[in-house]
């Protein structure tokens, strides 16, 4: 793990910051990595947003459109959130270029940590090839993002 820093997805460490108020923690994040290694936050809770909240989508795009302003993020109640999910990932991006971040672990499918599928937008649980806001904007300035079921792939390899 030399030389690498991580961004990581503050849900993944067990924070509480999910829309329903619940965390997806990853323990081997916790256990492989010091503290050193990696920062972290919620970039939705940094643009602004409260938890729990209600869930929202990209509306059948991916995130790079939603920070060219070619696409929206709404929530199950209609509003359009566009505005805190790209101050979020803005936030993310200052934080991981402060440390120096070379690489994002990024919880799969959230319209702004997701990083190789995302909902649809349809709130049906369909999903569609295509990156969450934060993943988008990460991808753009060169960090390498994974979603952390392909940190722990990897882990295992190099575990052998
Ligand atoms: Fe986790 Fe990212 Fe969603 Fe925050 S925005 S709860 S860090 S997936």
């Amino acid at each position: 793990m030399t030389g690498k820093r991580y961004f990581i997805s503050a849900c993944l460490l067990g924070q509480k910051v999910r829309y329903d108020g619940q965390d997806c923690l990853v323990r081997e994040l916790v256990s492989d990595l010091i503290p050193d290694q990696y920062v972290s936050l919620c970039p939705e809770i940094s643009g602004g947003l409260p938890t729990p909240r209600p869930p929202a989508e990209i509306q059948n795009a991916s995130g790079r459109d939603v920070l060219n302003n070619h696409a929206t993020v709404i929530d199950r109640e209609g509003m359009n959130v566009s505005d805190a999910f790209i101050q979020g990932a803005y936030a993310a991006l200052a934080l991981a270029q402060e440390h120096q971040v070379t690489h994002a672990i990024l919880k799969a499918n959230s319209p702004s940590c997701g990083s190789d599928l995302i909902y649809d937008g349809t709130f049906t649980g369909d999903k569609i090839q295509g990156e969450g806001v934060t993943a988008a904007l990460f991808r753009k300035q060169g960090i390498v993002v994974l979603t952390e079921h392909e940190f722990l792939q990897a882990l295992k390899l190099t575990e052998r």
